[in-house]
């Protein structure tokens, strides 16, 4: 079924009665070409590319949830591609590229609004790195702004200016075509688009270990609704990576943290831009409906509880309500956290794993939101073909053996 004004209309005036399902609700088949673990944006944009790119069908996505309920329902919704390494630059502009096309491609509106992303900087040494990363971002043939406190200013009135702020704004660095994107629709849109394609979404569905044949190959995968054997098998589960790896017995340089947001109650457009504070290590933009969207860094500690610490939700909200002292009396909402998946250099891992046949899509930590569209992408490719596609290359988990770091971290001086 398209989506469109008319079929909304025809849905009014049979009182909704026609709408269908987006995506079926199949049983499990006994085996599939490939099967796809984690029902996140991750998992469900690469069944989709694998059918619509490569032509493979017969494709599972196993979910032990529902569909989108990890960090792809979690996160604060950002897209940008405002990376300094090329590797880097590439991979995400090219991400930011299939969003532009995605609601159209997918017949499912993702609410991508390219409203301007901006860095603040806080001190004299903040202003000299925004010069230096928007140069590289220039090199890399991406554009960004520099801005004046007083352009800053122009752009996010709301922001104290004043000369008595704790964090004073001495300017700041734009991308003008970063901004956010609805979440659920990402998730939902792929899996729609995937399902019309021929490819089997099951919700509910853990995968509990691997079954490897001759070679030491993966041939099939164990999970609560039984045995699936599979000719290939990728693995997108963001914070839950270093579990299935240990279940298919090698080990990954990532470590899983919660990472919180948090919404104020709705109030008329104020904001029409997502703001960042590197310095301060808060992050806010305004949603749709109205809420002030807020979100910081990492939890200092490993943990699997999707609650995240008091202590950093009182820092992320000490640091915003200076940036925007007329925020402070709302009220919050809702507070929650994902785990996200950190590996020591803050890039994503793609490509082959050490037992043949078994791939994988992980380490996005704080960012892989904007990153769903490539990591579909370059995940299907290589499960289509043994090869890593060229945008994935420098993000193979060989290069903690060889050493070729892409440390964005360090090098940007933002968390992930
Ligand atoms: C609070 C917060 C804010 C964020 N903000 C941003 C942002 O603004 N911009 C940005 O780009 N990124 C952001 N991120 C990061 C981004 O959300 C993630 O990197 C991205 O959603 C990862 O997608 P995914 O598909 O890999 O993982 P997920 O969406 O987490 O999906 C993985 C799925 O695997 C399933 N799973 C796990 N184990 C098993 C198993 N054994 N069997 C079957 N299924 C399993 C899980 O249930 C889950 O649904 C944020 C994250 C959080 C938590």
């Amino acid at each position: 079924m398209r989506y469109s004004a008319l079929a909304l209309l025809r849905g009014a005036l049979s009182a909704h009665r026609n709408w269908v399902p987006a995506w079926r609700s199949p049983q499990p088949k006994s085996a599939y070409d490939v099967v796809i673990v984690g029902g996140g944006g991750h998992g469900l944009a690469a069944a989709y590319y694998l059918a619509k790119n490569h032509g493979i069908r017969n494709v599972a996505v196993l979910e032990r949830g529902w569909l989108g309920g990890g960090n792809t329902g979690r996160n604060t919704t950002v897209v940008r591609s405002n990376y300094l390494y090329p590797e880097s630059a590439r991979l995400y502009d090219f991400s930011l590229r299939l969003y532009e096309g995605l609601s159209r491609e997918l017949n499912f509106n993702m609410m991508l609004s390219q409203r301007g992303h901006i860095l603040l900087a806080h001190s004299r040494h903040d202003l000299e790195s925004l010069s230096r990363w928007a140069n590289a971002m220039h090199m890399n043939g991406i554009e960004a702004e520099l801005l004046t406190r007083e352009q800053v200013g122009e752009r996010v009135p709301a922001l104290d200016l004043s000369s008595g702020a704790r964090f004073p704004v001495l300017g700041g660095f734009m991308q003008r075509r970063a901004g956010t994107a609805r979440h659920d629709a990402v998730a939902w849109g792929y899996a729609r688009a995937a399902d019309a394609l021929g490819v089997d979404i099951l919700q509910n569905c853990e995968v509990t270990g691997f079954e490897t044949g001759a070679g030491g190959r993966v041939v099939a995968v164990h999970t609560g609704r039984g045995r699936i054997a599979a000719g290939r098998v990728g693995i997108a589960v963001a914070g839950h990576s270093s579990v299935l790896a240990k279940l298919a017995g090698f080990r990954l340089p990532v470590r899983s943290y919660a990472l919180q947001a948090m919404v104020t109650e709705p109030l008329k457009p104020c904001l029409d831009k997502v703001v960042i504070s590197p310095g301060t290590g808060a992050y806010v933009s305004q949603s749709d409906k109205g809420e002030i969207v807020i979100g910081g860094g990492l939890d200092l500690f490993p943990s699997y509880a999707q609650r995240g610490s008091f202590a950093v939700l009182q820092s992320v909200l000490a640091a915003t309500l200076e940036m925007f002292p007329c925020f402070s009396r709302l009220r919050l909402l809702r507070q929650w956290a994902g785990i996200v998946d950190v590996v020591y250099d803050s890039s994503p891992i793609i490509g082959p794993t050490p037992v043949p046949e078994l791939y994988i899509n992980c380490g996005w930590g704080t960012g892989g939101f904007k990153a769903i569209p490539v990591g579909g992408w370059t995940l299907a490719h290589v499960l289509a073909t043994g090869r890593n596609h060229e945008l994935a290359e420098p993000f193979q988990l060989s290069r903690f053996v060889s050493g070729r770091l892409i440390d964005e971290a360090a090098a940007s001086g933002i968390a992930h």
